[in-house]
């Protein structure tokens, strides 16, 4: 008899391992190995892998859109045949293979066991441009942690959905009007594979809208860490429910929600059914939060009474809330919500009344909507915000639902965000931080001795590697703004003229981020006159911006419109570009690139923020409103703040913003990057560059954040 076939190991997916094999029987021999680093996204933040791959066939490599399971099996076979002769691709290769096969073969780091591991759970996960699954800052911060979790060889698995129409991508007209258009992704041109048993397809089903949806399982290697990734396009489901898992964030509340039922209760149950059980449930936003309710439902179903369960899974469960924006707090009218997941208060054992109070801030309220950040506070040990700031806020924000704790006592702390160092860093700075930091660094990198050593790194060469980045954002600008805009149907003579005028000596200002009302892209052109002075000066600035509007978000797409309304300005043409679909691959040149990094978000909205922190480690310096994570992170000498106060007069703060932007950028900013000694290097400047990295390198990498987040959340 054949040894029976576990369901689930964390080294090693029969699943994937048929398809690397598929993958390396059409190589030869030489790139075979290859085949086993495009289908794990370890190579993703391996120094050089990038370089690798698309060295095999470039044209190919930007078609495929960095997905190195496509270009493998795509490229010009003449192609592969050169780089498989070609010494020196052979010697990267098997470099890179054994940088893989070491960081996979390490034992199993930290408190959690892989016979109880930590369960991380999100709607998004931005783990690589290649895998478009996520939305933005809350996907990427996901990617972000599995990463560190595989850096520090932590037992953990991940859990979302595989959406085969994914997010939005966009484009604008020549009035600055969005558009939004949704590209198909075939699971089978992906580096996942599906997950089976005794080879038939594992699937699960999870009751919705009075139904039971049949969902299968996608497995992604993200390093170490498994990514567990449900989706319900099966034929034997009704057409509504093969759409359940089509769209990241649907336009239809009803369908969101019945997503987030696949996740939390599909989720759950793709963990059991492969026989996995987490001693820790990290639900990452609302989103998944039904999953509490599933592990309490099957506690119940073996015999414990409601209030039982649902103590005991308060135990296992732990919640991050992201966001003090209402939408992003969503809540259902009670006949919506019941309309979803109508089976659920039977599998409880309880009505639908105690059901829904769950949900509420007041469980007694008939007429208050259901909301899934109240049900997961309600149903977590501990819930944090993302910063210190958003800890309080959230703390105010969620008072109501602690009425028996006084004031100040709301039990909601804080884990600020940090950011995977070696996902964000531009690939010839990492070469040099390597020399000056040593080998290994990134380990070390919530250690502030780590980073002493920047004060060790010639000025002269840290600015040949700021003017290196900055020329390969300026050439991306270059490019994109001409096929951007003759795409939106500019004048070739408008084109060309403004293409010319992008410069790589010229201060380069940054500002990509979702286009949401609370960003105030407007203040950025708040004074036209003003911007144009700065744009137009004897020491210039260029702009790049980019960002999505939420479909359904008028205001801001308007804000998108105001800006583009001054498009025929010269100044504006020539030195300001509006990249459009702001994605992963194109943050990492921009953060990578841009001399200063701008954020003017009206406080207190922004929970945290993360591309600033990209931006830092890049050495880039940051202008920005004291909010979020810069609220902790500005001492004074490490970047520039403009005030954090709230204000009832929204006006008023914009005016007072606005001002204090243009005050810091003429008089500060621009002055000191254009102050250069004989040599031309700006000293003031990269002094400033120096603190800015040695103060906030530990204090905001992923490395410091997950270490907070196993000491004091996912302690037992
Ligand atoms: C980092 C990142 C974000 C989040 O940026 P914020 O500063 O939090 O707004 C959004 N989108 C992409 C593609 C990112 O890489």
């Amino acid at each position: 008899m054949p040894p029976m076939s576990l369901p689930f190991s964390f080294d090693h997916s029969p699943d994937i391992a048929r398809a690397t094999e598929r993958l390396a029987a059409h190589l030869p021999p030489p790139l075979a190995p290859l085949a086993r680093v495009a289908y794990n996204y370890r190579w993703s933040w391996t120094p050089g892998a990038r370089e690798t791959f698309r060295a095999i066939d470039p044209a190919r490599w930007e078609r495929v859109g960095g997905n190195p399971v496509r270009l493998l099996t795509e490229a010009d076979s003449d192609a592969i045949d050169r780089a498989a002769l070609d010494p020196a691709m052979v010697r990267q290769v098997e470099a890179l293979v054994s940088i893989v096969d070491a960081d996979l073969a390490r034992p199993v780091g930290g408190p959690i066991s892989r016979e109880r591991p930590a369960a991380f759970m999100c709607a998004e996960f931005g783990v690589d441009a290649s895998l478009p699954i996520y939305a933005g800052g809350l996907g990427v911060l996901a990617g972000d942690i599995l990463k560190e979790a595989s850096d520090q060889a932590l037992a953990m698995v991940g859990v979302g959905l595989l959406y085969r129409r994914g997010y939005f991508r966009q484009r604008v007209d020549t009035n600055g009007l969005q558009h939004e258009y949704w590209i198909d992704v075939d699971p089978d041109r992906l580096p996942a594979a599906r997950v089976c048993i005794d080879d038939k397809p594992f699937v699960v089903h999870v009751p919705v809208f009075g139904r039971q949806v049949a969902a299968q399982v996608w497995r992604v290697d993200v390093g170490r860490v498994p990514l567990l990734l449900l989706d319900t396009d099966l034929p034997e489901n009704e057409p509504v429910d093969r759409w359940i898992t089509a769209r990241l964030y649907d336009g239809d509340s009803g369908i969101r929600l019945a997503q987030y039922a696949v996740l939390g209760r599909g989720g759950i149950r793709a963990l059991h059914g492969l026989g996995i059980t987490p001693s820790i449930v990290h639900l990452n936003e609302g989103h998944p939060a039904l999953a509490l309710l599933e592990l309490t439902a099957q506690r119940v179903s073996a015999g414990a009474s409601f209030d039982e369960a649902f103590a005991e899974t308060r135990q296992q469960v732990v919640f991050t809330t992201h966001t003090p924006v209402p939408a992003g707090n969503e809540t259902y009218p009670a006949s919506q919500f019941l309309g979803v997941v109508a089976d659920l208060a039977a599998d409880l054992g309880i009505d639908n009344r105690r059901l829904l109070g769950l949900g509420r801030i007041d469980p007694d309220d008939e007429e208050e909507p259901c909301g899934m950040t109240a049900l997961a506070i309600r149903g977590a040990r501990s819930t944090n915000g993302v910063s210190a700031r958003h800890g309080e806020v959230s703390r105010r924000m969620w008072r109501s639902l602690f009425p028996s704790k006084p004031d100040g006592a709301t039990p909601i702390t804080h884990v600020t965000n940090g950011v995977h160092a070696p996902t964000w860093i531009g690939t010839p700075l990492r070469f040099l931080l390597d020399r000056y930091l040593g080998d290994g660094w990134t380990a070390h990198a919530s250690d502030p001795s780590t980073w002493a050593a920047i004060d060790s790194i010639p000025d002269e060469e840290l600015w040949a590697m700021r003017d290196e980045l900055r020329a390969q954002v300026v050439e991306l600008a270059r490019e994109r703004s001409v096929t951007d805009r003759l795409t939106r149907g500019e004048t070739l003579s408008y084109v060309e003229s403004a293409a010319r005028t992008f410069r790589e000596d010229v201060l380069t200002i940054g500002f990509a981020r979702r286009i949401a009302t609370y960003k105030r892209l407007h203040l950025l052109a708040y004074d036209p006159e003003r911007t144009l002075r700065l744009l137009g000066g004897d020491q210039p600035v260029q702009v790049l911006l980019a960002g999505k509007a939420h479909p359904r978000d008028d205001a801001a797409k308007g804000a998108l419109q105001n800006l583009f309304a001054l498009r025929n300005a010269p100044e504006i043409a020539s030195r300001v570009a509006f990249l459009e679909d702001y994605d992963i691959a194109l943050a990492q040149t921009l953060v990578a690139g841009c001399d200063v990094w701008v954020n003017v978000p009206r406080p207190p909205m922004e929970a945290s923020g993360t591309s600033g922190m990209k931006s830092v480690l890049n050495g880039g310096l940051q202008v920005s409103v004291l909010d979020g994570w810069w609220a902790e992170a500005w001492d004074g000498s490490n970047g520039w703040a403009i005030d954090g106060d709230t204000d009832a007069d929204e006006l008023a703060q914009d005016a007072r913003h606005a001002n204090a932007l243009y005050e810091l950028l003429e008089h500060e900013v621009v002055p000191q990057f254009y102050d250069r000694d004989a040599n031309g290097i700006p000293r003031a400047w990269i002094a400033r560059v120096k603190r800015s990295l040695r103060t906030l390198g530990p204090r905001f990498s992923a490395t410091r954040m997950v270490e907070d987040y196993v000491r004091d959340v996912y302690k037992p």
